[in-house]
């Protein structure tokens, strides 16, 4: 489904210059979860906005499907972005506090008009996404600060879903809500893999949400993959003495 090489990612120039992705290599494949650690500044939000297009690595590739994101215009661009979407930390950072659970879970219509052709069609797609993710069918109306932080980061999850994506990109979904909370949405991610088949690509620096959900693992250092395999290959055998220190530094 995805397949990155070799991408290379440059902020600042002179003796500012600083490499935020130094060669990373992944590979994604559908329905899979791939966790990605490590430490705060290693590049991980980097990779992230290079997975969705919006950041061009200065050298690599990222392959969808074959399919180059920056190599695309217009419609096929457009096309494109409908399959790779994201849900990130602080979902009322991102959500309009001004617009309903309703509005907010349609808003990828507007982009995406003929996703939904009408009416009935959307308010019957707002019911099912808010179904899907565990919320009721009276929270449309709702607005952001009438939910608790879970709740939030369940709409953030159902406009994700509203394109019917096969990939989403979670950098640090479950960082900012309490411990049950976080199991909660946890649940939710997992049941939605197993019930539409979407892909993750799991960010987080918390060592047993990432083992909880992952199917592979992948962890940086300093914008370098030191270590990728299976999620209890890499927990309980770690090769790298990066990987082996972080995961002796978790509680
Ligand atoms: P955290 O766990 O704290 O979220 P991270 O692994 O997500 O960290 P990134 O946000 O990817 O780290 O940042 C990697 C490095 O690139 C950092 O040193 C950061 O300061 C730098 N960086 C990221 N974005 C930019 C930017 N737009 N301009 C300049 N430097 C940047
Ligand atoms: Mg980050």
């Amino acid at each position: 489904l995805l397949e990155v090489r070799g991408v290379t990612k440059s902020f600042g120039g002179g003796r500012r210059r600083l490499t935020a992705l130094d060669g990373v290599d992944l590979r994604l494949g559908r329905g899979e979860t791939l966790g990605l650690v490590g430490e705060s500044g290693c590049g991980k939000s980097t990779l992230a906005r290079v997975l969705l297009g919006l950041e061009r690595p200065d050298a690599g590739t990222v392959r969808y499907d074959g399919v180059d994101p920056f190599a695309l215009r217009g419609k096929d661009l457009l096309n494109w972005r409908r399959r790779v979407q994201m849900v990130f930390q602080d979902p009322f950072a991102s959500l309009n506090a001004r617009m309903s659970a309703a509005d907010l879970i349609g808003e990828p219509w507007r982009t995406h008009r003929d996703v939904v052709p009408d009416a009935r069609a959307r308010d019957r797609r707002i019911r099912e996404l808010l179904s899907l993710v565990g919320l009721r069918d009276s929270d449309a109306h709702r607005y952001p600060n009438e939910f608790s932080g879970g709740q939030r980061q369940r709409i953030g999850i159902a406009r994700a879903l509203a394109l019917d994506p096969d990939v989403i990109v979670c950098d640090e979904p479950v960082s900012a809500l309490d411990l049950s909370v976080q199991a909660q949405v946890l649940n939710v991610l997992s049941e939605l893999q197993s019930r539409l088949g979407v892909a993750y690509v799991f960010i987080s620096h918390d060592l047993s949400v990432v083992r909880y959900i992952s199917d592979r693992v992948t962890v940086m250092y300093l914008g370098k993959v030191v270590e990728h395999g299976e999620t209890d290959d890499v927990f309980d055998r770690p090769q790298h003495p990066y990987t082996a220190a972080l995961m002796s530094a978790a509680p």
